[in-house]
């Protein structure tokens, strides 16, 4: 059975409730397809200990303040869980769950969206996949004979199930050092190795100047002035309070990336060891697009060239909270509502008669 509507956005995480937000304000008759059974988006499988790096009042989507979690300066994932699930619900966002995107075709004057339950045509598709499903692992020598555990971020939960084992976490933005300080804090034997000494931002800097950063970059580059540097220029690290507090207290003491895997563990250049149990991988993501790849449109390192957040080479397509090239800070809650609703207006000009 083929369904039709305007719009199908694919993804409902934060990114995909946002374009929900304005094509409803724009009348634009539009489904939401999330492969996923729950509301949330990635923000339901985080490890245990995660806080937002901007305070509530500073990560909401369009139209409605995420309140403040009580107790909590930075909220945890499961707040955000319960603000996106309260959020697709106040505006009767038409969210079907269960229902994963195989592939993105064309179709004569319509894109065809494949799914396990049936095909949609649609006349745009808001592509919100998210980056979550994507994993990325370096390309390390001697992994195939590493004999340990092998982790990625996605799979991170809490200190506790490595308790007693000598653990090696590898990264140096985010994700590496608030999962560091997380093993630290718990006393677990651990070695964090960066590509380059840990960068962290100014501790009182968090989420609202990265965004304000983010912003001033784009809209630099966008009037042809030179380039600000833009939140890079800053930093990798938001040193939220857990970071902080085992940094200062001594318990991060970063060592150089290794060169290669053992069958236990890793070694350095100058022949020095370390033994792991396991490792962590905390190397980021790549965006999740395979379902477009029908389409034939990727470019460099997986992304597909946008104007803002349109497809240069299918104007139907848009892509929406992958990075700031879809959007300055669009990977971020408050930074994802602009471009959602350029999206829209896009969107509503391009079914316009
Ligand atoms: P996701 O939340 O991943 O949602 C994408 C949805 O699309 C999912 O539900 C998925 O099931 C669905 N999907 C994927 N493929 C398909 C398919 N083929 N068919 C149907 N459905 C599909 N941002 C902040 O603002 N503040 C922070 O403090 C912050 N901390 C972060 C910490 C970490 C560790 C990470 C990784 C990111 C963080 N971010 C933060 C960035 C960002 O806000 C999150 O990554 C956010 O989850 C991105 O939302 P999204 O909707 O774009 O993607």
């Amino acid at each position: 059975m083929t369904r039709r509507t305007d719009v199908v956005v694919v993804g409902g995480g934060q990114s995909g409730l946002a374009a929900g937000y304005h094509l409803r304000r724009l009348g634009i008759d539009h489904v939401i397809l999330d492969a996923r059974t729950a509301p949330g988006g990635a923000w339901q499988h985080t490890w245990d200990s995660l806080r937002l790096f901007s305070p509530a009042e500073h990560s909401s989507l369009p139209g409605r303040r995420m309140p403040v979690q009580p107790g909590q300066t930075y909220p945890d994932a499961q707040h955000v869980v319960d603000y996106l699930t309260d959020y697709e619900k106040r505006y009767e966002l038409p969210v079907q769950r269960g229902a994963r995107v195989s592939a993105v075709h064309r179709d004569g004057a319509f894109l065809r969206v494949e799914t396990d339950g049936g095909d949609w045509q649609a006349r745009a598709v808001v592509s919100a996949t998210g980056t979550w499903n994507r994993p990325f692992l370096p390309a390390v020598p001697g992994r195939r004979e590493y004999t340990g555990r092998r982790l990625h971020t996605v799979q991170y939960q809490a200190p506790a199930e490595f308790s007693g084992q000598r653990v090696v976490v590898v990264g140096g933005g985010n994700s590496g050092a608030q999962i560091a300080a997380d093993l630290a804090h718990a006393g677990i034997d651990l070695v964090w190795v960066t590509q380059r000494p840990p960068r962290y931002l100014a501790d009182d800097i968090d989420g609202r100047a990265l965004f304000d950063v983010a912003t001033a970059r784009r809209r630099a580059l966008d009037a042809g002035r030179a380039d600000t540097g833009g939140v890079a220029s800053l930093g990798d690290i938001v040193a939220v309070p857990p970071v902080r507090t085992a940094r200062d207290a001594g318990l991060l003491n970063p060592k150089p990336m290794f060169s290669r895997l053992t069958p236990t563990g890793v070694a350095w250049a100058d022949g020095t060891t370390a033994e792991a149990d396991a490792v962590i991988w905390c190397t980021g993501f790549r965006p999740a697009l395979a379902p477009f790849s029908a389409l034939r449109l990727r470019g460099t390192r997986g992304h597909i060239a946008t104007v803002g957040t349109r497809a240069v080479d299918e104007p139907r397509l848009h892509l929406l909270g992958y990075g700031d090239w879809t959007g300055p800070a669009s990977a971020t809650l408050i930074g994802v509502g602009r471009p959602a609703r350029d999206a829209a207006r896009e969107i509503s000009a391009l079914l316009s008669p």
